[in-house]
């Protein structure tokens, strides 16, 4: 069975103390994982070790990178890479977020380099991928997200396939109050692992978490997490505020 996962994308939002204040609500707040089930909090990189430290002792609980560097090492001023992350312990890292590759360059290229250094440091990358509002209303979005696996995920061999979690999201979604439907969902959702399972198979296919992102809440969560190839959210908004949140990951 594949995995359920519920991702908090706190952006560049929180003090530390309104970050910890979160997290420990969160823990409070009743929620049941089984195996198959993660939650994953992606804190701005100064709060990595600390919200990793609160959530020890609670199964099911993992924390994310919103971001890694492109270069392996050196000197890259102000930059963060793999290898630090995978030393404090950090588990996932956001990849492509289209805030990314719309404010600060990350093309394709640089994020397949980025999934490489992640994976080869022992980091489990959410690969993101999404179209623009002009690419919908064109109808051509899954041409657009086709050519985002391609260039910045399909060169992974189908071993390291197995580490890596996909978020479609789309942008005209994202912050904007409004959600695909579960139908616009569904329908990238299957065409993306249908791209999957032609490039690696079926069962690397099945066993892929894909999760939607865009305007996710606890009030519309449950509608989404049900289709069938929906298998959690990516939620940025809705994760500041413990009680929405939790209602969400209580969804999956
Ligand atoms: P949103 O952001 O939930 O605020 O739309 C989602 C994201 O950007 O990951």
């Amino acid at each position: 069975m594949r995995k359920k996962i519920v991702a908090a994308n706190w952006k560049m939002n929180l003090t530390l103390a309104q970050g910890e204040k979160l997290v420990n609500e969160l823990l409070q707040s009743g929620i049941q994982l089984d195996a198959h089930k993660e939650v994953v909090i992606a804190a701005p990189f100064p709060y990595l070790i600390i919200v990793k430290e609160l959530l020890k002792g609670h199964p099911g609980f993992y924390v994310a990178a919103q971001n890694v560097a492109a270069e392996k090492a050196g000197a890259f001023t102000g930059e963060v890479n793999a290898e630090m992350l995978h030393s404090i312990h950090t588990d996932f890292v956001i990849i492509g977020h289209s805030e990314r590759r719309e404010l600060f360059g990350d093309s394709n290229a640089i994020v397949a380099k980025k999934i490489d250094l992640s994976l080869s440091h022992g980091l489990k990358p959410i690969f993101c991928c999404g179209e623009p509002l002009e690419v919908r209303k064109a109808g051509t979005q899954n041409a657009f997200v086709a050519k985002q696996l391609e260039e910045g995920l399909f060169h992974l061999t189908v071993a390291q396939l197995k580490n890596v979690v996909i978020a479609y999201e789309p942008i005209w979604a994202i912050g904007t109050g409004l959600t695909a439907s579960s139908a616009q969902a569904q329908d990238m959702h299957a065409f993306i692992r249908s791209q999957v399972a032609s490039k690696y198979g079926a069962a690397a296919a099945n066993n892929l978490s894909i999760l939607y992102g865009g305007s996710v809440k606890a009030a519309n969560a449950a509608e989404l997490f049900a289709c069938e190839d929906v298998d959690g959210g990516l939620v940025g908004g809705a994760s500041l505020v413990a009680a929405e949140f939790a209602g969400i990951v209580k969804s999956i």
